[in-house]
């Protein structure tokens, strides 16, 4: 296949993408990694190079035909190809995913805890819960299989004693998902010192998913900003000010402690 200046545009884009997650303190060294769909491959962050030296030409390209470990350029893919291929072929709608160890996500990993609707936020992840997946060994097939279970109708899932996923339709949404995810995940776990946390209902979280049909980036320029929380916070209050004619919490979830595994 001819590299077109798609091709390196997205592959320019993965190492400003790897080089902003770790300067934002979303992902720490080469724990994270970064994939994208380029027509029939997945162009993925190679394994254990500083992202300060990544060059386009660092990036590996995988077939997504089929499951084999081949892949073109001059380094070996992450040793997380295998899920991030498995996701990109699980849905067409799918163009990137990214993976990190971002601090509160993999906190709540290490309880096994699912996150509940404690926000409306939840609801960019595609439904009323962020599924944690079972445990298996980085790397591995078991591993991939286990996400695809969490991350059914949903574009994101926790990964237990290990960190977070979030599929997007491009680079961008899926970093604006990380982000959100990261948020959601330090919020839940701040609140759940306090006595009770007021759980949505389904059909809140419903009516938000429906809303947030045209939410999330748009273009490029908003993505260079998704560091921004403030940003973030702006867009979060504008469709929290019209959503307040909405029905509010209505279930309690009395004396959530984390430790307590809810897969
Ligand atoms: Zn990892």
């Amino acid at each position: 296949m001819t590299d077109s200046i798609d091709h390196w545009e997205l592959r320019e884009k993965i190492i400003e993408l790897c080089l902003w997650m770790n300067s934002s303190g979303l992902n720490q060294g080469t724990s994270g990694n970064i994939s994208a769909r380029y027509k029939k491959s997945m162009l993925i962050t190679p394994s254990g190079i500083p992202y300060e030296q990544l060059k386009p030409t660092d990036i590996c390209k995988m077939s997504l035909k089929h499951n084999r470990l081949e892949w073109s350029g001059p380094h070996k893919p992450s040793s997380e190809w295998h899920f991030h291929r498995a996701i990109l072929q699980s849905n067409a709608e799918y163009g990137a995913v990214v993976h990190t160890h971002s601090t509160y996500a993999t906190a709540l990993s290490m309880a096994g805890t699912r996150i509940p609707a404690c926000h409306y936020m939840i609801a960019a992840f595609g439904g009323h819960t962020v599924r944690c997946s079972k445990y298996a060994t980085f790397g591995t097939p078991e591993l991939s299989k286990n996400i695809l279970k969490a991350m059914r109708n949903r574009s994101a899932c926790l990964m237990s004693n290990h960190g977070m996923v979030v599929a997007g339709s491009d680079l961008d949404k899926a970093m604006w998902g990380a982000v959100e995810l990261e948020t959601l995940s330090k919020q839940y776990y701040l609140a759940s010192s306090l006595n009770s946390i007021d759980i949505l209902s389904k059909d809140e979280i419903r009516r938000v998913v429906a809303k947030f049909q045209n939410y999330g980036p748009k273009s490029k320029a908003q993505t260079t900003n998704i560091v921004g929380a403030q940003q973030v916070d702006s867009v979060q209050n504008n469709a929290q000010s019209a959503s307040t004619s909405q029905p509010s919490a209505t279930k309690k979830s009395p004396n959530i402690k984390l430790p307590v595994s809810k897969r």
